[in-house]
């Protein structure tokens, strides 16, 4: 056990089992506190197992690089000390167009005394072609590499990180165990029982029904489903290599948000293929421990969100991917769809409902690549006040 004891220990309780929930976990575990975690599925199922697995540095803008970093060592050390796996495999921008060339150019411009550039550089052709044997040579053009990024499991990482944080930490979960009421100092499961806790944090993902519905009034926040596939094992070993994103992604993340030439890039897609804005498409692919390449994926906020998940996303997913990438296989294994809650005021929704009780959720597409470091960041500033 690591503990870094600061004060007394005090009694934490958190509800949801998510990353954001473990994060914080472990954190205040480390911290020297007596952690109890309350998910109310049998096992994690939510946005936290149902994604691509990407910590995903390069997608965050500058002011959070150093906490993103952060996260990516945590993972790796997390993962060193649960036993799941975790490849530090890196990740490449594919550009196909000579407008998502320039806007690579741009970003790397804009960064060339930024500590960031040490991680990025820009591929020509060939050199892509030699880091992946998945990228489609039809029109490329090159390539940006960035070698911040790491690939998880997200099911197999997320549901083995409980039995590490009891076995390590001592952190008790219950789980299939709803918590239905909070207040200060207590909370209610649907059971009836009563626990007390000094501090307590609702990482509840995206329920803002249940606890604290009136801490979601008014706030930019809401939730976003995204489709995801995923192929079956690819034959002999085939390996894609780094995390990959097309030319399509240079508009979802906002890194690329100070390059000049986005705005043409943008207007060309708008005009080409409306259904991408539309039901916001972009397109990435990762590969996990057991060959499978993780696909995807859309975006519907708010209303949209249904629980139909209908056929035109999933082909128009895979049309952009095919001319992106190239894969020995794309029989599909499985199809799903995940959703996430999205806080467009920051990166986190971080709010003081009650006097020692915090709800910590809405990290939207970040929130594997974050929540650690945000974590550690949370409790850095909830002790030291
Ligand atoms: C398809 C998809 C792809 C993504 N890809 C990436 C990626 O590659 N990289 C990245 O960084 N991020 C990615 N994300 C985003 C990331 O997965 C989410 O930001 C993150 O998982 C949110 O974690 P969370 O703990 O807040 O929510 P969740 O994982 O949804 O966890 C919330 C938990 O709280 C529990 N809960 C809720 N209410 C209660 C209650 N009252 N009592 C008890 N338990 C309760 C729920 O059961 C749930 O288990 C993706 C998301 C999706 C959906």
């Amino acid at each position: 056990m690591v503990a870094t004891q600061l004060g007394a220990p005090k009694r934490v309780g958190i509800i949801g089992a998510g990353i954001a929930g473990l994060a914080h976990a472990w954190v205040a575990a480390q911290r020297g506190h007596h952690v109890t975690v309350f998910e109310r599925s049998a096992r994690s199922s939510g946005a936290s197992i149902r994604n691509f697995g990407m910590i995903w540095v390069i997608g965050q803008p500058d002011s959070m690089q150093s906490i993103a970093m952060n996260s990516q060592s945590m993972w790796l050390q997390a993962a060193k000390q649960a036993g799941f796996w975790i490849e530090p495999c890196g990740s490449l921008h594919l550009v196909h167009h000579d407008d998502e060339w320039q806007v690579l150019h741009e970003y790397l411009a804009e960064h060339r005394h930024s500590p960031r550039s040490a991680h990025l550089q820009l591929l020509d052709r060939a050199e892509t072609l030699a880091k992946t044997p998945a990228a489609n040579p039809s029109g490329l053009l090159g390539s940006l590499w960035s070698d911040t990024e790491c690939c998880v499991d997200p099911t197999s990482a997320v549901r083995s990180i409980p039995a590490w944080l009891h076995r390590d930490y001592g952190v008790e979960f219950h789980f299939s165990t709803a918590a239905t009421h909070v207040e200060s100092g207590l909370i209610r499961t649907g059971e009836g029982m009563n626990h007390p806790f000094d501090q307590i944090v609702v990482c509840s993902g995206d329920d803002f029904a249940t606890l604290f519905p009136e801490a979601y009034h008014g706030v930019a926040i809401r939730p976003c489903k995204l489709h995801m596939m995923r192929t079956v094992e690819q034959p002999h070993g085939w390996r894609i290599g780094p995390h990959l994103a097309g030319g399509l992604t240079l508009r979802h993340y906002p890194n690329f948000k100070g390059c000049p030439t986005l705005a043409q890039l943008q207007q060309r897609i708008a005009t080409q293929a409306p259904e991408l804005d539309r039901l916001g498409i972009h397109v990435m692919a990762s590969q996990n421990h057991l060959g499978q390449v993780v696909l995807g994926d859309s975006h519907q906020y708010g209303e949209e969100v249904e629980p139909f998940d209908t056929c035109d996303i999933d082909s128009y997913i895979l049309r952009e991917l095919e001319k992106i990438i190239c894969l020995p296989t794309w029989d599909l294994q499985a199809r799903w769809h995940g959703v996430y809650a999205k806080y467009t005021g920051g990166l986190v929704y971080e709010q003081v409902v009650a006097p020692g009780v915090t709800v910590f959720t809405g990290l939207g597409g970040n929130g594997m690549t974050l929540s650690f470091g945000l974590a550690q960041d949370a409790w850095e500033r909830w002790e030291t006040v």
